[in-house]
């Protein structure tokens, strides 16, 4: 087969780029996708109710209530100067632009009305959690400030640290609520991992080379991110998408004007040029055999570089809510550093990946579902354990933290094993059984 341009990857970045090609007049191309969906790290799961009539349509059934559940991305960060923000304003796609709140870029801000909780199961006054918020979310907004590029910190979390410790001096605290602004602290840094998707805060060393756009930084959709890519994929017409097929090795060479992009399958594509648009954590993985010969030294060092990290989403459900009216959602304030766990008393809970873990949120309009997000080296461990283990684990941890509640144990969890998912290497077969994750109801067997 021959065309002009083959784009791999048929995720936000791959589908957009079809779709410039078809407004400067170009349709000789063709999508190639490993997985059997498109949308990659965007993925919506709608309700079997939902009226909504979308392009692609992934339904589980008595998710949501009427609402979609994100298992990929969910927020556009930022409106100004975005072009994710323009695309979903043009066609009215934003929920929160009248309901809901605005927030910080940072997106901690959205947890400020939770439950802030500790191992003993005390909930942190209110006044202090707010306090304590608002200082880390200035130390962190000057962090990211561009007139760092001139005075490069070592890493975030030593600067973070020494920021903090200055603030912790210059006020004249009594022991008790000290430790709970140090405990409100760490989980702030938790948060920052799973929301900068690294292993550590001294991995990220240069937060001021990128420039947040400025807004609200959590921008919600009424009909998920689907609708965006729905938005992206208007013109684009459905037999220019090969799905179910993983690129194996692309052949170029500088003296010849078209390059092979040959399939697993065996199938070989002949163009001009490639579009492609596999995450950095592939690349880093599998660029020795995607590119034949290999890259130029330059393009290597820039994705050797390049951070990639690690980020998941759990979703618990509960056969009904546990939770009162006003409940919005519990945060997880461990009284010692994560570095200490041995020796701490915590060890009832001590399955070290659980500490990744910085709360539970509930969903606007998802019945009887929390959202828990874990973060780096926690995650990736997180995905190698049985759907029993994680609803174990965060069955005794939201236990511990929310004292004030009785708990059930959660009927089923839900999640997409994204770090496997988007690393492997597409020789073998990605079903959507292995994709997402969901665990039936309890006490039944494991899948
Ligand atoms: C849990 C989670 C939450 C997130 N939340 C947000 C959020 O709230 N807001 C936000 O802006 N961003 C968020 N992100 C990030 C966002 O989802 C991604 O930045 C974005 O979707 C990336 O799009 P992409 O097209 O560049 O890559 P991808 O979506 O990864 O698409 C790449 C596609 O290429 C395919 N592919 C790769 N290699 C091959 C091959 N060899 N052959 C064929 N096909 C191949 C893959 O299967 C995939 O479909 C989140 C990500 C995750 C994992």
């Amino acid at each position: 087969m021959s065309q002009r341009v083959v784009i791999i990857g048929a995720g936000v970045a791959g589908l957009s780029a079809a779709r410039t090609l078809m407004d400067n007049g170009i349709d000789d191309f063709l999508i190639v996708e490993a997985q059997d969906r498109i949308g990659g790290r965007v993925h919506t799961l709608y309700s079997e109710n939902s009226t909504k009539i979308l392009s692609v349509k992934h339904t589980i059934s008595s998710y949501v209530d009427g609402n979609v559940l994100e298992l990929g991305a969910q927020w556009i960060h930022g409106e100004e100067g975005n072009e994710v923000f323009e695309l979903a304003d043009k066609g009215n796609l934003i929920w929160n632009k009248e309901h809901g709140d605005k927030h910080s870029p940072s997106g901690a801000s959205k947890y400020l009305n939770h439950d802030f909780c500790k191992t003993d199961g005390t909930i942190i006054d209110r006044d202090i959690v707010t306090d304590t918020c608002h200082a880390l979310e200035d130390i962190y907004t000057d962090l990211n400030s561009c007139d760092h590029v001139t005075h490069e910190y070592q890493n975030l979390q030593d600067e973070y640290n020494a920021r903090f410790q200055k603030l912790i001096d210059s006020n004249d605290l009594k022991g008790d609520v000290t430790e709970q602004k140090r405990g409100i602290y760490r989980w702030r840094t938790a948060f920052e991992i799973h929301d900068n998707a690294c292993y550590s805060l001294r991995d990220v060393k240069c937060p001021c080379r990128y420039t947040p756009c400025e807004g609200n930084g959590l921008v919600e959709l009424q009909n998920g991110f689907q609708s965006v890519l729905d938005t992206i994929l208007q013109n684009v017409p459905r037999d220019k998408i090969l799905l179910n097929t993983p690129v194996k090795t692309i052949h170029w060479n500088h003296s010849s004007s078209t390059c092979r992009t040959e399939c697993e399958s065996g199938m070989s594509l002949i163009c001009d040029q490639v579009i492609l648009t596999s995450s950095i954590g592939y690349l880093k993985k599998n660029h020795l055999t995607l590119f034949n010969p290999n890259l130029p030294p330059s393009k290597l060092q820039t994705i050797e570089n390049t951070g990639y990290g690690s980020v998941l989403k759990i979703f618990l459900e509960w056969e009904m809510p546990f939770w009162s009216e006003g409940f919005t959602g519990i945060q997880f304030v461990w009284d010692c550093d994560i570095d200490n766990v041995e020796n701490s008393k915590i060890r009832e809970v001590d399955s070290h990946w659980s500490r990744g873990i910085t709360g539970f949120e509930k969903l606007p309009g998802s019945g009887s579902i929390l959202l828990g997000w874990v973060g780096g080296r926690p995650a990736e461990i997180a995905e190698s354990l049985s759907d029993e283990d994680i609803i174990d684990t965060c069955h005794k941890l939201i236990s511990k933290f929310a004292k004030h509640l009785n708990v059930p144990r959660p009927k089923k969890v839900t999640r997409v094993l994204w770090c496997t998912l988007l690393e492997r290497p597409p020789a073998t077969n990605i079903s959507p059984q292995f994709m997402v994750r969901t665990s039936r109801e309890s006490g039944s067997p494991k899948k």
